[in-house]
């Protein structure tokens, strides 16, 4: 198969930023300014709290929705959490194991798998965060922990056909520092030949895997022509909708 039979993805993470005003005046900037990308999908992932509201702004547009988190079982006591059930009655998406997750909130591999899999059986599609920390790559583990966070995540998904990776290296989000389109690419082929060794070869080579960590319009062309980056995920400059639309334009004009 060629690389052009993966659909690119843009998509803003906002994180814990935007009350619903703020977010729906956001989305409905975006939307304003985006022109129509036929070759990229663009999704906005906003706090559980303004996803009706930029659902309601983005209506009728290509514009896509994701929750940035889920709780893996459909109901019940688990106060505080959001069931998979509520989200796919208003998003596509839904991002699982971001780095922040991992790290502030203890989140396993192990429950990360959990709610993969439970996305998949709720229809939502996962956009499965993995990465190394800095010190993880300076002491040579980067490969190890790409290959122990892709395998622990996506044990025994049964179809990979709505997965999407986001391979985000921990010192690259937030920090300005994006990772070179070299290092970019060496961290997602990992990324795919682990795919690749738990479910064959043409399996791996549909499955998206984005870019996250520091993209700006300034670097998103320098790495969205590296043919292995299937579009990126975006934080910081998705809060600003010009920010956010450069780059969606430049992963349309450079992705296949
Ligand atoms: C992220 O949070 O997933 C991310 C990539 O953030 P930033 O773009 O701000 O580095």
């Amino acid at each position: 198969m060629t690389v052009a039979s993966r659909t690119p993805i843009i998509a803003g993470n906002w994180k814990m930023n935007m009350n619903p005003e703020e977010a729906r005046a956001l989305a409905r900037s975006i939307r304003e300014q985006l022109p129509d990308l036929p070759n990229i999908e663009v999704l906005l992932c906003p706090p559980f709290v303004s996803l009706p509201v930029v659902a309601d702004e983005v209506k009728g547009t290509r514009i896509l929705l994701g929750a940035q988190n889920m709780y893996p079982d459909p109901s019940g006591a688990f106060t505080g959490e959001i069931s998979p059930m509520m989200l796919s009655a208003i998003c596509q998406y839904v991002i699982l194991g971001h780095s922040e997750r991992r790290n502030l909130l203890k989140e396993t591999n192990t429950f990360v798998n959990r709610k993969v899999l439970s996305a998949l059986d709720h229809g939502l599609r996962p956009i499965v965060c993995v990465g190394e920390t800095l010190e993880q790559r300076d002491a040579g583990r980067t490969e190890q922990v790409l290959r122990r966070q892709t395998r622990g995540s996506l044990a025994n998904v049964p179809s990979f056909s709505d997965i999407a990776v986001a391979y985000e290296p921990v010192w690259a989000i937030g920090t300005g520092r994006a990772a070179t389109p070299q290092d970019a690419t060496a961290g997602i082929d990992v990324i795919r030949e682990t795919i690749s060794s738990m479910a064959g070869k043409d399996t791996a080579d549909h499955v998206p895997i984005l870019y996250g960590g520091s993209v700006s319009p300034s670097n998103a062309d320098e790495l969205f022509t590296q043919p292995q980056l299937d579009g990126g995920l975006i934080g910081g400059a998705s809060l600003m909708a010009d920010q956010f639309v450069g780059i969606a334009i430049a992963a349309q004009e450079s992705l296949r």
